[in-house]
């Protein structure tokens, strides 16, 4: 077992003493059979959450309407679901009714794929109802139970079908893909948001380009957000090319690629990110690198410096597109090569400006400024203190 894991190991072995039953779930059972790194260690247990809060000492209410305590322990948060099947879903999301059960093949059933419905428990066995081994080793996305009932049940699930595929490289079996096919316009009903974060999983994990191809294929494009432009099918099947030379370390790099592959003006380029709901960190980002892919010979020493903040997010992006090493690599050398990154860098600031009697407070000490940061990000002066008073003066 990991380490992550033998922490772990005595909140279930507590739970066990207490007379309820606990197991490790989800995405961990699945990573560490593959011998992936895991990121969350998700418990699920037969006791409810109130009993929960009775085992342990130290807890934190995380989601206690849909059965989710929190227990801290040796500083680490451990989220421990109470079993539950979920009824209904009248809005193609999210189930109408949440229950808690105590049984945990009743809890396993109502997860997405049969890869993400083991349970392993306090002595390392693995829980396999659904042939989810079998299906790992045949590296396949299957559905657990049928797949058109699940996908009814919730949409998003077609979407997290092609996000476990291109982050493990695996294939969507059969009557799965069919369903997906099928039911594809539900996505229609899915929040952007949800979607958006299964879709960066997808577009960054290692067989992103298949995935891509499969999705367009399977007649999804339509039905997600953006479709106008930014999600033509021509677009994406270049990203979908593109993605074979390299994964996107960040999501400012997914959303990037797409408008390096046609030129787009800054207002046509903010309306359709906007439909995807991306983050306003990420906005900001990819709307500084978007204008440069447009034409990689515009990006000068002074566009770097305006963009310096974003200069990993536009070299990723062009190595990834493909553009020619010479580019990449001079840009590299006008960033490292930078000698300030902003105007707090300045050797001289508007105060000492004021105070050797060089600029007035007002338009007048702005453009003083300006014109020392333009000078210095050139290399026209050096960025001394001597050198920006002679260059003020002037
Ligand atoms: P990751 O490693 O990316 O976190 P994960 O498998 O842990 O992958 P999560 O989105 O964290 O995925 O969900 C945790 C578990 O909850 C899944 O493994 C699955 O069992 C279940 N699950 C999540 N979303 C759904 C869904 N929409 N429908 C059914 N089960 C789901
Ligand atoms: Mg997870």
């Amino acid at each position: 077992l990991p380490s992550e894991l033998t922490a772990a190991k005595p909140i279930l072995k507590q739970i066990n003493q207490a007379g309820f039953q606990a197991y490790f779930v989800g995405g961990c059972v699945r990573d560490i059979i593959l011998g992936k790194p895991i990121h969350d260690v998700d418990i699920a247990s037969s006791a409810y959450p109130e009993e929960i809060k009775k085992i342990f000492k130290k807890t934190v209410d995380t989601g206690i309407q849909h059965g989710t305590v929190m227990v801290l322990d040796h500083g680490e948060g451990y989220e421990i679901t109470t079993f539950r099947t979920e009824s209904t879903y009248t809005d193609f999301r999210r189930p109408d009714q949440v229950t808690f059960v105590r049984s945990l093949s009743e809890d396993l059933k109502r997860r997405d794929f049969t890869i993400n419905a083991f349970a392993l428990d306090e002595d390392g066995q693995v829980i396999d109802y659904f042939d989810g081994l079998n299906d790992l080793s045949n590296r396949q996305i299957r559905a657990v139970g049928l797949a058109k009932e699940r996908f009814t049940e919730d949409a998003l699930r077609m979407m997290r079908a092609l996000r476990f595929a291109a982050q493990l490289d695996f294939q969507i079996e059969g009557q799965t893909l069919a369903a997906l096919v099928e039911l594809g316009p539900n996505l229609a009903k899915i929040a952007v948001e949800r979607i958006r974060v299964e879709f960066e999983k997808m577009l960054q994990g290692q067989a992103a380009g298949v995935a891509l191809q499969v999705l367009v294929e399977a007649g999804l494009l339509p039905y997600l957000p953006g479709k106008t432009g930014l999600m033509t099918e021509a677009n994406v099947f270049k990203v979908a090319t593109q993605l074979e030379r390299k994964q996107p370390q960040s999501q400012q790099v997914v959303w990037a690629l797409y408008l390096g592959q046609q030129g787009f003006d800054g207002p046509t380029l903010q309306a359709q990110l906007r439909q995807w709901k991306l983050s306003k960190e990420v906005m900001q980002a990819v709307m500084a690198v978007g204008p440069l892919l447009a034409d990689v010979n515009q990006i000068d020493r002074w566009a770097i410096y305006e963009h310096n903040a974003h200069v990993e997010t536009l070299l990723e992006t062009l190595t990834i597109m493909g553009i020619d090493k010479g580019v990449t690599d001079n840009i590299q050398k006008n960033y490292d090569s930078l000698a300030i990154y902003s105007m707090k860098d300045l050797a001289l600031s508007g105060g000492d400006l004021i105070a050797a009697g060089l600029a007035k407070p007002g338009p007048d000490l702005g453009a003083a400024l300006k014109k020392m940061e333009r000078a210095v990000v050139l290399g026209q002066v050096n960025n001394t203190k001597e050198a920006l008073t002679t260059l003020v003066k002037e």
